[in-house]
């Protein structure tokens, strides 16, 4: 199959192309296309055809469910029932937005969406491009991120191409998404929410809604099972026990106050530069002045760079792509320090830890 790429959607002569889209996916076919937080790999939520292509295209575990995306929160009830009262509090204050909720899944929506569970993942995402494509697709695309399965999230379309060109029909390319990191996950069909993967909705945010919520406690177990005590119960969103967002090149994170961090750092780059491995850093510009201060040339690296300490925004929208560049250049070691996980450095760090597959250095 050859891959439509689609660019400049705000031109008025590409507005058609939307229509077509919302045609190729009532017709079974997969549109890739930009969402707020990451590109999704989209396909009718109703048709278990499109599900398993979805699946197949990106190389998926057909036991890791999809998220069903709509664009008005009157569907909700189409796909979930026995919806409780917090879902609708939950949606106004948040969507359209970075928020995906759990709830009991309707028997006419496919189990092949649901990945084989009786719950289905819901969300309404805030972005022009995506609500109309939803819209002309006839209201529910089921999808993923748009990376091959294991790969960083695309936040770009030309990563989207570079993984699926040739495995999906049309790919809708408004250039970089804002946010970055995939959308929080909050599983409401328990007694207490809970969240299952940090995003940009933070826990603070939804406690502003809900009384009480809870963090799934497989997520403060670490990145990988080989990783974990065996004692340790499995993550409730099954994407979550997978390896995750990996470059090629192996990325450390190291924990500590900026002078331990950068001392740790200058010695780290120094060893594997004489072994001659491509190094490559993500750094705020407090902890390049300091690399720079104690004479390290940074010329001899690849550095990405983040802008001021705690700035977590920026660190959510560059990691990804900063990863894929790392990629680009053949980068073999990744260093990157590590963030408070409060607020958005809690997704922050959850896709780092992921990325690094458990190189975690306390410095
Ligand atoms: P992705 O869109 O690629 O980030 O993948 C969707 C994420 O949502 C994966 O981590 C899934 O495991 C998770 N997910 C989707 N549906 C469910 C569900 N019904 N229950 C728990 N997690 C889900
Ligand atoms: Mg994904």
């Amino acid at each position: 199959m050859e891959t439509e790429w689609i660019r400049n959607l705000e031109n008025e002569e590409n507005k058609p192309a939307l229509e077509r889209a919302g045609q190729i996916l009532q017709q079974g076919g997969l549109v890739a296309f930009p969402t707020e937080t990451v590109y999704g790999l989209g396909g009718d939520a109703f048709n278990p055809e499109s599900s398993r292509k979805i699946y197949e295209a990106k190389g998926r575990p057909s036991d890791n469910p999809l998220i069903v995306h709509i664009c008005r929160i009157s569907d909700l009830e189409k796909v979930a029932r026995d919806i409780p009262e917090v879902a609708y509090k939950l949606a106004d204050a948040y969507w359209p937005g970075p928020l995906t909720m759990i709830l009991s899944k309707q028997p006419s929506l496919p189990k092949e969406t649901t990945g084989g569970l009786e719950t289905v993942a819901v969300r309404m995402p805030d972005h022009p491009v995506a609500l109309a494509l939803i819209d002309a697709a006839g209201g529910f695309v089921a999808a993923p991120s748009a990376n091959t399965s294991g790969r960083p999230s695309p936040t770009l379309g030309k990563y989207v191409y570079e993984d699926l060109a040739g495995r999906v029909d049309m790919l809708l390319d408004a250039g970089q998404v804002g946010i970055g990191v995939e959308s929080t996950i909050v599983d409401l069909t328990g007694d207490v929410p809970m969240i299952l993967r940090p995003g940009y909705v933070t826990p603070e945010m939804l406690e502003e809604v809900l009384r009480k919520v809870e963090l799934d406690p497989a997520l403060a177990a670490g990145p990988l099972p080989d990783h974990g005590e065996k004692t340790l119960p499995p993550p409730k969103a099954p994407g979550m026990k997978y390896k995750h967002y990996a470059p090629k090149g192996e990325v450390t994170v190291l924990e500590g106050d900026n002078d331990k961090v950068s001392k740790r750092l200058l010695s780290e780059l120094d060893e594997q530069l004489l072994l001659g491995r491509k190094c490559g850093i993500i750094v705020t510009e407090e902890m390049e002045h300091l690399l720079v201060e104690r004479g390290f040339d940074l010329a001899k690296i690849s550095v990405k760079h983040l802008g001021r300490e705690g700035d977590l925004e920026a660190m959510a929208h560059g990691l990804f792509q900063f990863l894929r560049e790392f990629d680009d250049e053949g980068v073999e070691k990744i260093y990157v320090k590590g963030v408070d996980e409060k607020g958005l450095g809690l997704a922050v760090m959850n896709r780092l830890k992921k990325a690094a597959g458990g190189k975690i250095i306390e410095v």
